[in-house]
């Protein structure tokens, strides 16, 4: 009989660390706070990667892990986009997965089954075994308004978002212009678009969604969700807060960072994979020297030089050092600090040396630095970020925007004008003020009668077996 069975949660995320962190933060709340098991089942298209493999070593016992049988992607042209490749990885380890729940309910009840993004074709395998299915959202309330609304947005225009001039117009969102959305989004013909439009339609099928904000963060778009079906979980902000990413073989100054004043610090970093061209590296260079603010930069080399590979970590053979202007290092040593490939952000945002984050905007990014009350330089790259940097500096008011130049970089002089503005403008406080008021309301949130806590734990009763009195 599966209801005297122990109640297990079986997470499946989408390939790639990016897409495990984030549910990996969840699951540690489910089974610390509340002692729910957590099975990660993770599809995989080769061996597992260091940084995979890594982060799940750091788990407590009550959370496991097992990796899918890879599957293969040699069929597809190398030029396939992630995001089609990572719908194929997911598609192609159905059946894998069917058989690993089918095993694990041999021992536990299975209470809830956790997709992300992309991997919602589990839905029917969750269907099929009688496993509620539930969709985690690591990104914005916001995103999630605009693609539980593309399905309809699809229908009514026929053009390319992008060449719409005015806004578009998505109940709960933010008015957003067609060129800020998403990259698979911007290419109605393309694979990943097509993906993306199956994925989303399926979002209203799930018996829930988990969502990593928080009420204050985005009121507009979490009350509009709340009032409409089916039942939202904000759970956030749930950020990795032990640096257990601070394996991966490089060493981060901290004494460095010790000494300098507080506050004074602007961190550059551009997420898990973000690189840039040899002449954009060159611009941030000049401009990170002309602003005469103190900067830790985890540098990367050039992609028009080396090719990016997200798993640079593990082949770090070239020194991206090679590849900054003569003799910048020598110039900036008593003010900047570079780094290559990775540092610890999470560990680096907490210290109260930085003052000021150039970011990417990737979510996990952005909510490490609101929780740390930073205040950020929003430069988006890939994926769903230039719509988070509009909500960041538009919405929020807790960023500034970088202008591009004509040539498409962001220049040097931009770059100096924009770092003195957020390290010691007038601007700043406002900033400041605004950013702080948005940590203390994250950490709200999380207290023990927070209104994130109140939802994890809601779910964790559900999924236990435990009713709740009305
Ligand atoms: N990260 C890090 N060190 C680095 C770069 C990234 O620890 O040098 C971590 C960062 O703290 C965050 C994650 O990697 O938790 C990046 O996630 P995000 O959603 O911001 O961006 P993505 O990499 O998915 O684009």
């Amino acid at each position: 009989n599966q209801e005297l069975l122990p109640p297990l949660v079986a997470m499946f995320p989408t390939p790639g660390i990016g897409h495990l962190i984030p549910m990996i933060e969840f699951a540690k709340r489910l089974n610390i706070r509340h002692n729910l098991l957590v099975t990660f089942i993770i599809p995989i298209d080769g061996p597992p990667s260091k940084a995979q493999t890594t982060v799940l070593a750091s788990l407590p016992s009550g959370i496991s892990h097992i990796f899918l049988p890879p599957v293969t992607l040699s069929d597809f042209p190398p030029d396939t986009k992630p995001e089609s490749l990572m719908s194929i990885t997911i598609f192609r380890s159905l059946p894998s997965l069917h058989q690993t729940l089918i095993s694990l309910m041999t021992s536990h009840r299975l209470s809830a089954l956790l997709v992300d993004l992309f991997s919602t074709d589990a839905f029917d395998i969750g269907v099929e075994l009688n496993i509620p299915s539930y969709l985690y959202i690591p990104t914005t309330a916001n995103n999630l308004c605009f693609a539980l609304y593309l399905p309809q947005l699809d229908q009514q225009v026929q053009c390319e978002f992008r060449e719409i001039p005015e806004p578009l117009n998505i109940p709960g969102c933010f008015a957003v212009h067609g060129k800020d959305l998403a990259d698979p989004i911007q290419d109605r013909n393309s694979e990943a678009y097509k993906c993306f439009l199956h994925h989303v339609k399926r979002y209203k099928l799930f018996k829930g969604i988990i969502v990593n904000s928080f009420l204050e963060l985005e009121p507009d778009a979490l009350m509009f969700l709340q009032k409409n079906e089916p039942p939202i979980y904000p759970v956030g902000p749930l950020v990795n807060e032990d640096s257990t990413n601070n394996g991966f073989g490089f060493e981060v100054d901290f004494k460095w960072l010790d000494e300098q004043p507080r506050g004074s610090v602007l961190f550059v970093c551009f997420g898990s994979v973000g690189t840039h061209s040899s002449a954009q590296t060159d611009e941030l260079a000049f401009g990170l020297e002309m602003s005469g603010q103190r900067f830790l930069w985890v540098l990367r080399c050039p992609n028009d030089k080396v090719a990016s590979d997200s798993n640079f970590i593990a082949n770090s053979n070239v020194d991206p050092f090679d590849f900054l202007p003569n003799g910048f290092i020598e110039r900036t040593k008593n003010r900047g600090l570079v780094v290559p490939y990775w540092a610890p952000q999470a560990q680096i945002l907490k210290h109260v040396s930085i003052g000021g984050f150039v970011s990417h905007c990737g979510w996990n990014s952005t909510l490490e630095s609101l929780v740390n009350g930073v205040p950020l330089i929003a430069w988006p790259l890939y994926a769903e970020q230039k719509m988070n940097a509009v909500l960041l500096s538009e919405k929020v008011k807790v960023a500034i925007r970088p202008k591009i130049g004509e040539n498409g970089l962001v220049e040097r002089d931009e770059i100096a004008s924009i770092v003195k503005r957020l390290m010691v403008g007038e601007e700043e406080k406002k900033i400041r003020n605004r950013v702080n008021e948005l940590k203390v309301a994250a950490s709200n949130a999380l207290k023990e009668n927070g209104s994130s806590t109140k939802k994890i734990c809601e779910l964790a009763l559900k999924w236990k077996g435990v009713t709740m009195p009305i």
